[in-house]
């Protein structure tokens, strides 16, 4: 008995490296084990995504996302200079395209002010916004100067560093097929054996409806898996970039619409899109998971929400099918792509684990739920990446008070 807390976390990716990592050095008091199915950290949503670190534009003043971002960009900034990661704010442009458009930057603009995003500046006359990014369309945008760029695999790897320094565990091939409460503690086992903790926290990304499930929860939302195409640049110099020009999201939708984005190594992104995904973790275009599918197919929520959003959905299939719609849909944003097209390639999709209700409400904000012992993450979208340090004192405020 060594008279600490055992705390054992599900998943290493950024949530759950985060938390460890907060819990290793702050709290000598548990003893922190990170259990991950995979041979090695990020192997999800946390490895394929855009490396963006938001500012905070789009979230509902008040909400989880709104606070949680705001102090976990300032958290990971610092986090990312203290180790000599990279991170670099390049800023981004929001611009107004198309119908609405106006609208919808003037909402993002409200939204952007009551969340104290620092240093937003309005690029009208068009000029501005020329000068700033050269190939971005649109008659004004939205700047946002703070918003940054990182490598969140290599956050990822660095909190579980310090998770082993300070004691921790991380152990690979630990899938979590069964969680049960034992008295006040839970135990969980997988083909690896068993292990039993004061508390457990799931931080499951795409899989965390099904450790919920696991655990006997039966929560609100099933995961829904959504598939983001992304193409890059083969040779990046042929175009002036100097950070990331984002169209005015359309508010119905959590997804912020096909982007240019420019990463730490210099390569610049275009996308994602969003399609349902058959499998939850297959990367290639047509994979198909049949348990990932059934569970999709009997949610109840998944036929609401198709009869409520077809229309966009094959809009964004659409996108998936065609180089070139994919390329039209970036050109109403930044001009120039389609006469790229021959040098622009596609590279690894992403998945997103969107969680949706039974009535097909497609749920925004971050959402936990603690049943005794057991602390269950059932959404973190983005942006949970940026937010990860911050969600992490939160959970441990919340959850895991000494
Ligand atoms: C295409 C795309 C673009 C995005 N862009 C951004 C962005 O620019 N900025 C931003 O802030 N956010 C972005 N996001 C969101 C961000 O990537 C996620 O919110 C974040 O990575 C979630 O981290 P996580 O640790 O909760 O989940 P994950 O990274 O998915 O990790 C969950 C881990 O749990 C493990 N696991 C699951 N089940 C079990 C089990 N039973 N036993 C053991 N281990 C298990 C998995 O193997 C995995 O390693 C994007 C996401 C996607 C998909």
């Amino acid at each position: 008995m060594t008279g600490r807390t055992s705390v054992g976390i599900v998943g290493a990716g950024i949530v759950g490296a985060a938390l460890g990592r907060a819990l290793a050095i702050s709290r000598p008091d548990v003893e922190v084990t990170i259990l991950e199915k995979e041979d090695s950290a990020a192997r999800h949503q946390t490895g394929h995504n855009s490396g963006v670190v938001h500012a905070g534009l789009y979230y509902t003043p008040g909400s989880l996302k709104a606070t949680l971002c705001q102090r976990g960009r300032h958290r990971l900034r610092d986090f990312c200079l203290e180790r000599g990661l990279p991170y670099d704010e390049v800023g981004k442009v929001v611009v107004a395209t198309g119908p609405d458009a106006e609208e919808r930057l003037h909402a993002v603009r409200e939204k952007a002010v009551a969340n104290g995003v620092e240093g937003l500046e309005l690029l009208d006359p068009v000029a501005a916004l020329r000068e700033r990014e050269p190939h971005a369309r649109g008659q004004k945008a939205l700047l946002s100067p703070r918003t940054a760029i990182t490598d969140y695999a290599q956050v990822t790897e660095a909190f579980l560093a310090d998770v082993r320094s300070s004691g921790g565990d991380v152990l690979f091939g630990h899938e979590v097929v069964r969680v049960e409460q034992a008295g006040h503690r839970v135990r969980v086992a997988g083909s690896w054996g068993e292990r039993t903790f004061d508390r457990l926290v799931s931080c499951g990304g795409l899989q965390s409806d099904r450790v919920a499930r696991a655990a006997g929860v039966a929560p609100q939302v099933r995961i829904i898996p959504f598939r983001g195409r992304y193409y890059h640049l083969s040779d990046p110099t042929q175009v002036s970039l100097r950070g990331l020009v984002y169209p005015a999201p359309d508010p119905r939708y959590p997804f912020l619409g096909v982007h240019v984005t420019r990463h730490v190594d210099g390569n610049i992104s275009l996308g994602p899109n969003a399609v349902l995904s058959l499998d939850r973790e297959g990367y290639q275009r047509f994979s198909v998971d049949p348990g990932d599918t059934r569970d999709t197919l009997a949610w109840p929520g998944f036929w609401r929400m198709a009869s409520r959003h077809w229309r966009v959905g094959l809009r964004e299939m659409a996108l998936t099918a065609s180089k070139r719609m994919f390329l039209a849909a970036v050109e109403e944003l930044f001009a120039g792509m389609s006469d790229l097209a021959d040098d622009i390639v596609p590279i690894e999709s992403g998945i997103r684990a969107q969680a949706i209700d039974r009535r097909g409400v497609l749920h925004d904000d971050f959402h936990v739920e603690q049943h005794g012992p057991l602390v269950l993450v059932l959404n973190a979208p983005s942006p949970a990446a940026t937010s990860s340090m911050a969600i992490a004192e939160h959970l441990m405020e919340r959850h895991l008070a000494a």
